[in-house]
């Protein structure tokens, strides 16, 4: 992993090599900061950095035997720890069951998230942590002699997902490690680590993506359409893991049901039930997988507007529409709220629900139509 795979972040990418320039690492830190920041391959790009054979200004070099294997995650002298799951055959299971998983989860990109975790061990609901056994594993691999590197990194992704009784063990050897060992804990979540280990680590805060940072990302690597890479940027809200997600959407930039919606909106509050009919007929030739991407943008964009509705700060600042979309919600946002929003909710997901089950999509449509007619016209009572 190198620095310049993570969006924005200059200065404190700047500091973290100056530490390893200026041969001040300090042996346990933590990095904290809101999910989809891109904290974890900062984590992973120093620690290359640190054990690169030939370091170059602002980056591993990519070419020494220690970057080949850091490349591949293989380092010998590199360890993961993160939550994992138990599962049938494995009642204590540690985070070298998943190695794999957890090697192909970390280079297929540069942003994750505990969910997406998840998803890659193949699992949903179950209770995923760092369990007690776990940290006799810690021990065993820190006592280990360093291979290759100068230092032996650890790195904990999800500090706050460790069980108490592995979180003392740790903090034992936070406390007194052995020599040339590199910590670095990474966290989503610090109000929820033990005290004792917050105030034994080095805390380096990373923010969520600047706008100008990631709209010069996006720019740099994807070929789309600049109103697009706008919405992108604006949606994402400083989290590289949502613009992933959108970037793959086919509900941003794609003003065909935006369009709709608002047709919709505006013939429904006007009672035309001509131009309703006209209106679902043209949504059948959408297909069934338009269809239910138009829903879903319809369940934001009521979400939305019943947020600007009740709202009084700048709303400017707090939507999370686009431009074109925001000029309609401003008037459109007084006719959503609390009075008509759930029923709203209701019926889209209804209507969904019976797309999804191949029922008649002209007919669903349309008693959506009328449906939505009805509830525009029930007022708000302050
Ligand atoms: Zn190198």
């Amino acid at each position: 992993m190198f620095f310049k795979e993570i969006s924005g972040h200059k200065e404190i990418k700047r500091k973290l090599l100056i530490t390893v320039k200026e041969e001040r690492i300090s042996h346990a830190q933590l990095f904290t900061g809101p999910q989809g920041n891109g904290k974890l391959a900062m984590a992973i790009a120093y620690a290359q950095y640190v054990s690169c054979t030939d370091k170059q200004e602002n980056d591993s070099c990519g070419k020494c035997s220690s970057c080949i294997k850091y490349n591949k995650l293989i380092h010998p002298d590199l360890h993961f720890v993160f939550p994992v799951v138990s599962y049938k055959g494995n009642s204590k299971p540690v985070s070298d069951d998943f190695l794999k998983q957890w090697r192909e989860f970390i280079l297929e990109k540069s942003y994750h998230s505990f969910n997406d975790w998840l998803e890659k061990m193949g699992v949903e609901k179950k209770q995923a942590g760092i369990f007690a056994h776990e940290s006799n594993e810690i021990i065993r691999k820190l006592n280990l002699k360093t291979f290759e590197s100068d230092y032996k990194v650890m790195i904990i992704w999800m500090p706050e997902r460790m069980n108490i009784s592995a979180a003392n063990k740790v903090l034992k050897v936070i406390e007194e490690p052995p020599e040339k060992t590199l910590f670095i804990l990474v966290s989503d979540n610090t109000e929820m680590i033990i005290r004792t280990i917050l105030s034994r680590t080095q805390l380096i805060k990373i923010p969520k993506i600047s706008r100008e940072d990631m709209y010069e990302t996006i720019k740099g690597e994807y070929e789309i359409p600049e109103e697009k890479i706008q919405e992108i940027v604006r949606l994402s809200s400083g989290s590289f893991l949502k613009a992933l997600k959108l970037l793959n959407s086919d509900e941003v930039g794609d003003s065909e049901y935006f369009t709709k919606f608002t047709e919709l909106m505006r013939y429904s509050y006007s009672v035309k039930i001509d131009k309703l009919l006209l209106w679902a007929e043209g949504m059948s030739g959408f297909g069934r997988e338009k269809q239910k991407i138009f829903i879903k943008y319809s369940l934001r964009m009521l979400r939305e507007n019943f947020i600007l509705n009740i709202s009084s700060e700048n709303k400017n600042k707090i939507s999370f529409l686009a431009d074109k979309e925001l000029n309609f919600s401003e008037k459109f946002s007084t006719f959503i709220h609390k009075n008509n929003i759930y029923k709203l909710n209701e019926e889209f997901n209804l209507a969904l629900k019976h797309i999804e089950r191949n029922g008649y999509d002209r007919l669903i449509m349309l008693d959506l139509a009328l449906k939505t007619t009805k509830l525009l016209k029930i007022k708000n009572d302050i």
